[in-house]
Parts: C-alpha cells; sequence; structure tokens
C-alpha cells in the first residue's frame, strides 16, 4: 500500500461519509447535538482538498496530513480524536514508501491506541472505539493467520505470496478489519454511554447506535472498498 492507496482511501471514505452524513447526524440527535454527520463531511471534505494541494509522497504523510487536517477543521469530540488516530497511525508507519499488511496493522493499533488515551474511553463505554478496537484486533489476526497460511504454502513448496501478502490476502484482511468494524457499532446499542456528549443522558442513552461507531465503521469499510 502506497501514497496513493491512502489518498484514495480517504477520498472513498470523504464520499461515505458524505452520503452517510444525514444517517449519521440523525444518530447524533438522538444522543448528542445533531452535529456528527456534519462534522466529519467537513473534516473529510478538508482532508481530501489538502491531499490534493499538498501530495504527501509516504503513506504515514498522508495520514499526518489527515489527522491535523481534522483536529484544525473539526470542532467536537470527534475531530480531536480523529485527528490522534490518524496522527498515532502515521507516526507509526513512518518513512516508508510502501506499506506491508503487518505495518498497516500495527499503525491502525497504534492510532486507537491514541483514541484511547486522549479520551480515556474503554471498550463497552458507548464510542468509536466500540468500532475501531474490534477492527484493530481483527486486522491483526487476519494479517497473522495469512502470514501462517503462507508459511504453510512455502514449507510445502508453494507460492508464499499467494495469499496474506499478495493483494486478495489484503483484501481479505481489510474485509475482516471492516466487518469486525460493523459488528462492533451495532454491539453499541444495547451500551449505556460512560464517554462524551450521550453520556450525560445516562440510562436514556441505551437503544441507539453510537454516531462515531457508526462512523468508524463507514471509514474502515471505505479501506476494504479501495482495496478490492
Ligand atoms: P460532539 O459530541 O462534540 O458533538 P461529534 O458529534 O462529532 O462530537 O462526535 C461524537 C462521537 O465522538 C461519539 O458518538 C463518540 O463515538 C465519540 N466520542 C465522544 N467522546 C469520546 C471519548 N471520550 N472517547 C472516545 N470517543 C468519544
Ligand atoms: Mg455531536
Ligand atoms: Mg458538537
Amino acid at each position: 500500500m502506497d501514497a496513493r492507496f491512502f489518498t484514495a482511501w480517504i477520498e472513498e471514505a470523504a464520499r461515505s461519509l458524505r452520503d452517510g452524513r444525514d444517517e449519521l447526524t440523525r444518530l447524533d440527535a438522538a444522543i448528542g447535538d445533531a452535529d456528527h454527520g456534519s462534522n466529519l463531511d467537513r473534516g473529510f471534505t478538508e482532508a481530501v482538498r489538502a491531499l490534493a494541494e499538498r501530495r504527501p509522497a509516504t503513506p504515514g504523510a498522508v495520514l499526518a496530513l489527515v489527522g491535523g487536517t481534522l483536529i484544525r477543521k473539526v470542532g467536537g469530540a470527534s475531530g480531536p480524536l480523529y485527528g490522534t488516530a490518524f496522527r498515532e497511525a502515521g507516526k507509526a508507519l513512518g518513512e516508508t514508501p510502501e506499506v506491508s499488511p503487518a505495518g498497516f496493522a500495527a499503525a491502525l493499533e497504534a492510532g486507537v491506541a491514541g483514541v484511547r488515551r486522549l479520551g480515556s474511553a474503554a471498550e463497552g463505554d458507548k464510542t468509536m472505539v466500540d468500532a475501531l478496537a474490534p477492527a484493530a484486533r481483527a486486522l491483526a489476526e487476519a494479517v497473522q493467520d495469512g502470514r501462517a497460511a503462507a508459511e504453510t504454502r512455502a514449507g510445502a513448496g508453494r507460492d508464499p505470496s499467494e495469499t496474506g501478502r499478495g493483494d486478495g490476502g489484503l483484501a481479505r484482511a481489510l474485509e475482516a478489519a471492516a466487518a469486525a468494524a460493523e459488528a462492533g457499532a451495532e454491539a453499541t446499542v444495547p451500551m449505556q454511554a460512560r464517554k462524551g456528549r450521550a453520556s450525560y443522558l445516562g440510562p436514556r442513552s441505551v437503544g441507539h447506535l453510537d454516531p462515531g461507531a457508526a462512523s468508524a465503521a463507514l471509514i474502515l469499510r471505505a479501506l476494504h472498498t479501495v482495496a478490492s
């Protein structure tokens, strides 16, 4: 995965967030202040514009620019949180021009760790962490499985690039991550919010999908879309 791949991801995420904007705002109207869709639509539109202007040369630089843009352009909780996720992930990638699936899995974990630290949210608190954390785990596992399968084939004298390292392996690993994010988002419905605005509602936050978990699932689904 190179800088063009990561740029394509952010463009696809921006499209998907624009399409999902009203739904995200409706979710935030139920347990927040009805701005999550417009916050992210604005932030990702600005990120796409910044990428087109600056054309960062490495995946790490792409994610750093996206993170910085989200922090500057998105008011509210989600701007700094997503901004930190992208920045930390970008930092973890360093200056490599080509990211391996394992390298990206580690970067996603670093991004999620950044969100956890900044928001002091754990899984089960009904936030974006409930979609992001299972996605990071699923990706790490899928990459591990792909490698193990490739090593087995190599041991048997077959082509190790068939799965896990080839593009088929990448798309499969990203499918696992997106599916885990979607299941994680869905699982926020019965939770009571313990962080962010929704926590002010106490038990009345139960029975609603968390908007940040829903947007995290869209962003991770966009990653699978560009890889397949
Ligand atoms: P705001 O609540 O400031 O209006 P948004 O509506 O853009 O910001 O984002 C709300 C989302 O941010 C929530 O649905 C939740 O997923 C996420 N969020 C809020 N607070 C936290 C936190 N402390 N840690 C992690 N995620 C959080
Ligand atoms: Mg809001
Ligand atoms: Mg707000």
